[in-house]
C-alpha cells in the first residue's frame, strides 16, 4: 500500500490551485480543530442534550465547513476514479490531526460521500477505511486507547452509517470503530430496531458480527429465519455459540415431535416470507441433523428427529423388500430390528406398514414378537396371528424363518438370473488370527500379482447407527478369496501388525490391486485405523474399475459384450455389461458384524472381490484386440488429476518426483481422452441441455443459466441423492464434485453425472462443463434463462407502463407511511452509473452484505444488487471495453435480448398490484429513477418479476461469456 507522505505540506511554496485548497484545509483545521468537539466523540457526554451526537456536525455548518472543500476534493477524485490521490489526501489530512480526531473526520466523510448507502461494493467510503485500517494497524495500541473512549451514543450512530453500507464498509466499519468489542451491550437497540421492522436478515448479520447473539432469544432472530428459509445465516449466527446450537437443536426437535401443530404454531409467530414446508418434519429433521454434524452435537438431545429419521428408514427398507425385492428376508429383517429398537411408536409403525404392504401375516410375525396387547392390532392382524399360532403348534416356526431366504434366493434361480462363481470350500480362506494373517501374506505378495479388493461393513441407515467399522476385507487372487475378519484381527496387540500389512500391500509397487468405487472404502478403513491414511494416499499400482468403466464407456470403441437395461448400478453392471448377468446383491445391506457370517455372505464376499479379477482379465483382451496399444492400466490413469500444488517440491523424494511425471503424462493423456469423448458426444444447444447442481455448485448453475442452459439447482438442505431422483425424473444430467459424485454417478446413466472441479472459479467450471457435455452456446442463449427462477419466458413492458408502476408503487408505499428505504427515496439518482442494471447480479464479487446463496429469493433489493465494477482498477479482465462512461443504452451492438419464443404476450397487468395477470410480482423497486428516464423497453421474467434491461453493461457482461459462446 503506498501511503507517501504528503507533498504539499512541505511544498507550500509551489503548490498549483488544488494545492491550495488542501493548504487552507489544514492551516484552518490547526485552529479550528483546538476548540470543536465535532472530532472528538469522548466529549460529547450526555449533558450536551439531544444536539450531542457528532453527527450534529452535519448540521452545524460552522464546525464543518473547512472541511466541505477536503470533501468535495475527495469526490472529485473519486468521479475520476483515482483511488491514490484520495488515499494520500486523507493521510495528509489525518497526519496534521491528533490520532484522538482520527475516528471522527473518517466518519465525517463516510457520512457525506454520495455511494456510501447504495450497497455497491466499491464506494468511496471503502477506499477511505481501507486506508485508515493501514494506518490504524501501524499504531494500533494507541487507536486501541482511543476507542476505549467512545460514548455508546457515538458507536451507536457508527452502527447505523455502517449498516446502511456494502457489507466490506459494515465489516471494517465495525473494526476500526470498535464496534464488536465487549461492553457494546448498547448496540442491541438498533438490533431491536431492525427486528420491529422485521429485518431479520439485517439482524442476524449485525448481531453475529458485533457478538451479541447472548442476548437475544431464539424467537427473536433464529427461529425467523428459519421459517424464513436463511438457514446459513442461522449456521453463521449460532455457529460461535455452543449453548444457543444446543438450544436452538432442541427447540427445533420438539417441532418435529409427532404432536406437534405446527400451523398454528406459525400463524402465532406471524412471520413475513414463512416457507411452511420447510417446517415440516421431514425438512427439519433434516437440518438438525445438518446441525447436529455440524457443530458436533449429541443427537441423542434430538429423540423426536431420531424417531423420525428411523421411521423413514423403515419405510425404505420396506419398500427394498416388497418394490425393489433386493433384498433377503435375513438380511432385511435385521435391519428392521435394528432400526426399530425399543421404540414402542415405530413397533407399531412397522406393524401398520406391513398391513399397507398386505402382508399380514408378516405383520402378525411382528405383532407378536414385539408383543404388542392385542386390543390395539387391526382385525386382519388378529386373525393372521390366529392362523399363525395354529401353524406353529403343527410346525416349528423356526425352520419355517430358515426356508424363508432358500424359497426366495433358491439356487437354480440364483444359477439363471445372477453372475455365479462356485468356489470350492477350500478357495475361501477366513483369516482371524495373525498366523493366518501371515500366510496370507504369502500369497497376496507375489510379484506381479493381480489381487481383486473389496470391504464390507454394517449398514448404517441411521444416525443413530453411525460408528460403523470395517467388518470384512475381501483379497483375491485368481485362485484363492481371502476374508480378512476386521473383528477378529482388532485389538490393541494386533493394531501394529495388520497396520503393518495393509500399509505393505498399498504400498507394494508390484502388486496390482483392483477395487469398484473403492474411495468410499478407502474412507471406511482410514476411519478405523488412522495410521494407514499415508499409505492409503500414496498407494501404488492401483486400478478403480468403475474409472476404467467410465472411461471404455467415452471411447465407445465397443469393448463390452453386453448391454445394460439401465437398472443394473455399479459393479454389478460392469459385470453384466462383460458377462451377461448382473451380480446379485441381496447380501450387501446385510448384517457384516455378525459371527460367524452366514454361507450366503461368505459367498457374496468373496464373489465381489473375485469378480474383480474376472473384469480385470476379460478387459485387458478387450483392450488388446480393440485398441492394441492402450492396456488397462493407463486406461484407468487417463482420468487421474494433476497434483494441486507444487509447492513442497523441496521436501519431494525421487519417487514424488517419478510419480508427478507419471502424472503428468496422464494429465496429456486425459486431455487425450476428453477429445475421444468429445468426437463421440454429439453437440446440443445450450438451450436444450438440462442439468441438476449439486448445492455446493450455486455459483455455477447461475452462470449455467445466464448461457441458457436449464438448471435446476439443490438448496442447502436438500441431500444429495434428490439430484439422482430430479436427473432420472427430468432427464437431467447431473453436476455434482467430491464424494457426492462417487455415490451420484452409480445411480444415474453413464456420462450423465460429472465431478465439476472445485478448485476453479464458476466461470472456469462453466467452460469445463459446456465442454465436457459438447454445448454449443450462441450470443443469443446469452441471458435467455432468469438466473434466479431459471425461467425463460419474459414480457416486453415499455417505457410508459414501467414509469407507471414505478410511480404506482411510489405513491403506494408512501401511503404505508414507511419507506423501505428513506436514503435511496430521497435522492435516488446519484447512485445510478450509466446502464448498471440488475443484469449484473450474478457477479460472484466477494464480501457482500450476505451470504452467496441466501439473495436468490429475497425481495429486498438494498442487500442484493450490486453493479459489475465499475473503476479501472478492479479485478475486471482486461478484455472489458474499459471506458463505461457515456455508452448510452441504445449506443452500439443492437442487442436484441430476447427472441419472440421468449416473449410472452398473454400476460396483462394489473398496475394498481404491480403484478402480472399470472400473480407474479413485477419488481420495480430495484429500478431507479435514472433508469427509468433512459430505457425505453424493460423485460420482466413472468415467473420472479425480475426486471431487466437491455444498456452498455449488456455487451460488456456478454463479453465476458465469450469464452463460452461458439463461434459457428
Ligand atoms: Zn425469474
Amino acid at each position: 500500500m503506498s501511503t507517501e507522505p504528503p507533498t504539499f505540506e512541505s511544498t507550500n511554496s509551489t503548490v498549483s490551485v488544488t494545492g491550495v485548497i488542501e493548504i487552507v484545509i489544514l492551516s484552518s483545521k490547526r485552529g479550528d480543530m483546538s476548540h470543536n468537539s465535532a472530532w472528538t466523540p469522548q466529549e460529547h457526554t450526555g449533558a450536551e442534550g439531544p444536539s450531542r451526537m457528532p453527527s450534529s456536525a452535519r448540521q452545524d455548518e460552522t464546525t464543518t465547513a473547512p472541511y466541505e472543500p477536503l470533501l468535495l476534493r475527495m469526490k472529485d477524485y473519486w468521479n475520476k476514479r483515482d483511488k491514490q490521490l484520495i488515499k494520500q489526501l486523507l493521510v495528509a489530512n489525518l497526519s496534521s490531526l491528533p490520532p484522538a480526531k482520527h475516528h471522527g473526520l473518517v466518519f465525517f466523510m463516510l457520512d457525506r460521500s454520495d455511494n456510501l448507502r447504495t450497497k455497491k461494493a466499491d464506494s468511496m467510503g471503502l477506499v477511505i477505511l481501507r486506508e485508515f485500517d493501514c494506518i490504524v494497524q501501524r499504531n494500533e495500541k494507541e487507536y486501541e486507547r482511543i476507542m476505549q473512549t467512545f460514548t455508546d451514543d457515538y458507536k451507536l450512530e457508527v452502527l447505523q452509517l455502517a449498516t446502511m453500507a456494502h457489507n466490506n464498509v459494515f465489516t471494517l466499519m465495525c473494526k476500526l470503530y470498535g464496534l464488536d468489542k465487549p461492553g457494546n451491550e448498547s448496540l442491541a437497540s438498533h438490533i431491536n430496531v431492525m427486528l420491529a421492522r422485521h429485518q431479520y436478515k439485517e439482524a442476524s448479520i449485525c448481531a453475529t458480527a458485533l457478538n451479541l447473539q447472548y442476548l437475544f432469544k431464539l424467537e427473536d432472530i433464529v427461529l425467523p429465519l428459519i421459517f424464513q428459509d436463511k438457514v446459513n445465516l442461522v449456521e453463521l449466527y449460532i455457529k460461535p455459540r455452543k449453548e444457543i446450537q444446543k438450544q436452538l437443536v432442541i427447540r427445533l426437535d420438539g417441532y418435529c415431535s409427532r404432536r406437534f401443530d405446527l400451523q398454528s404454531f406459525v400463524d402465532s409467530f406471524n412471520i413475513p416470507g414463512t416457507r411452511l414446508e420447510k417446517l415440516r418434519p421431514k425438512n427439519l429433521s433434516k437440518l438438525i441433523v445438518r446441525l447436529v454434524k455440524m457443530f458436533n452435537l449429541d443427537i441423542t438431545l434430538c429423540p423426536n428427529t431420531l424417531q423420525f429419521r428411523e421411521l423413514g428408514s423403515i419405510r425404505y427398507l420396506l419398500y427394498k423388500k416388497y418394490i425393489e425385492k433386493s433384498m433377503s428376508h435375513t438380511t432385511w429383517d435385521e435391519l428392521i430390528t435394528a432400526a426399530v429398537g425399543t421404540d414402542e411408536y415405530l413397533m407399531r409403525e412397522v406393524v401398520e406398514l406391513l398391513m399397507s404392504y398386505n402382508d399380514a401375516s408378516l405383520a402378525a410375525k411382528f405383532a407378536h414378537r414385539f408383543n404388542l396387547p392385542k386390543d390395539s392390532l387391526h382385525p386382519v392382524v388378529l386373525n393372521a396371528l390366529k392362523e399363525l399360532s395354529l401353524n406353529e403348534s403343527k410346525s416349528s416356526v423356526n425352520t419355517e424363518e430358515e426356508n424363508w431366504d432358500d424359497a426366495h434366493d433358491g439356487y437354480s434361480e440364483m444359477e439363471s438370473k445372477f453372475h455365479q462363481f462356485h468356489f470350492k470350500d477350500d478357495c475361501i480362506l477366513t483369516v482371524d488370527n495373525i498366523s493366518k494373517l501371515k500366510m496370507c501374506a504369502q500369497t497376496i505378495f507375489q510379484p506381479s500379482n493381480v489381487i481383486g479388493m473389496d470391504m464390507e461393513w454394517k449398514p448404517s441407515l441411521t444416525i443413530k447407527q453411525n460408528a460403523s467399522q470395517i467388518s470384512v476385507v475381501q483379497l483375491s487372487t485368481a485362485n484363492q478369496v481371502f476374508l480378512l475378519d476386521m473383528i477378529a484381527l482388532s485389538g490393541n496387540e494386533n493394531e501394529q501388525l495388520v497396520g503393518r500389512f495393509f500399509s505393505d500391500f498399498f504400498l507394494n509397487p508390484d502388486v496390482i490391486k483392483l477395487g469398484y468405487g473403492a474411495e468410499t472404502d478407502f474412507l471406511m478403513l482410514k476411519k478405523s485405523y488412522p495410521l494407514l491414511q499415508s499409505s492409503i494416499r500414496d498407494r501404488q499400482a492401483f486400478v478403480d474399475l468403475a474409472v476404467v468403466q467410465e472411461n471404455a464407456f467415452k471411447m465407445n470403441a465397443g469393448i463390452f459384450q453386453y448391454e445394460s437395461d439401465g437398472r443394473e448400478k455399479g459393479l454389478s453392471e460392469l459385470v453384466l455389461l462383460c458377462f451377461g448377468k448382473p451380480l446379485n446383491k441381496m447380501e450387501q445391506m446385510s448384517n457384516w458384524e455378525i459371527r460367524p457370517l452366514r454361507k450366503a455372505q461368505v459367498q457374496y464376499a468373496a464373489l465381489d472381490a473375485y469378480c474383480l479379477i474376472e473384469v480385470y482379465n476379460y478387459l485387458n483382451a478387450r483392450l488388446k484386440e480393440v485398441t492394441p496399444g492402450l492396456d488397462l492400466v493407463q486406461l484407468y490413469a487417463s482420468s487421474q488429476t494433476k497434483p494441486k500444488t507444487s509447492r513442497e517440491k523441496t521436501k519431494k523424494n525421487k519417487k514424488a518426483i517419478r510419480r508427478e511425471k507419471q502424472q503428468q503424462k496422464v494429465e496429456t493423456f486425459r486431455q487425450g481422452m476428453e477429445q475421444v469423448a468429445k468426437l463421440q458426444r454429439p453437440s446440443i444447444s445450450s438451450r436444450d441441455f438440462r442439468v441438476v447442481c449439486d448445492n455446493m455448485l450455486q455459483g455455477l448453475g447461475r452462470y449455467l443459466r445466464a448461457c441458457g442452459v436449464d438448471v435446476k439447482i439443490l438448496e442447502n438442505s436438500d441431500d444429495h441423492d434428490l439430484a439422482a431422483k430430479i436427473a432420472r425424473e427430468e432427464h437431467r444430467v447431473i453436476l455434482t464434485s467430491g464424494l457426492p459424485f462417487h455415490t451420484l454417478k452409480s445411480h444415474v446413466q453413464e456420462g450423465c453425472c460429472m465431478d465439476v472441479r472445485t478448485d476453479l472459479k464458476a466461470q472456469d467450471q462453466v467452460a469445463d462443463v459446456l465442454r465436457y457435455f459438447n454445448v454449443k452456446v450462441t450470443s443469443k442463449d446469452i441471458f435467455s434463462r432468469c438466473q434466479v427462477c431459471n425461467s425463460n419466458k419474459y414480457v416486453a413492458v415499455n417505457q410508459a407502463d414501467m414509469k407507471r408502476l414505478w410511480l404506482e408503487r411510489k405513491l403506494a408505499r408512501a401511503s404505508a407511511g414507511t419507506p423501505r428505504d428513506p436514503v435511496s427515496a430521497s435522492r435516488p439518482c446519484d447512485a445510478v452509473s450509466p446502464g448498471i442494471g440488475p443484469l449484473s447480479n450474478y457477479s460472484d464479487e466477494e464480501d457482500e452484505f450476505e451470504t452467496p446463496d441466501d439473495d436468490v429469493d429475497d425481495d429486498n433489493n438494498e442487500f442484493v444488487y450490486k453493479g459489475p465494477a465499475t473503476s479501472k482498477d478492479h479485478s475486471s479482465p482486461s478484455a472489458f471495453p474499459s471506458a463505461d462512461d457515456g455508452r448510452g443504452p441504445e449506443s452500439e451492438g443492437v442487442h436484441k435480448m430476447y427472441d419472440k419464443d421468449l416473449l410472452r404476450t398473454d400476460l396483462s397487468i394489473d398496475f394498481r398490484n404491480a403484478r402480472f395477470s399470472n400473480n407474479t410480482i413485477i419488481q420495480v423497486d430495484n429500478i431507479l429513477e435514472g433508469v427509468l428516464n433512459n430505457v425505453q423497453l424493460y423485460y420482466v421474467c413472468s415467473e420472479c418479476g425480475k426486471v431487466f434491461w437491455e444498456g452498455g453493461h449488456f455487451q460488456r457482461i456478454s463479453e465476458q461469456f465469450g469464452h463460452v459462446i461458439s463461434k459457428d
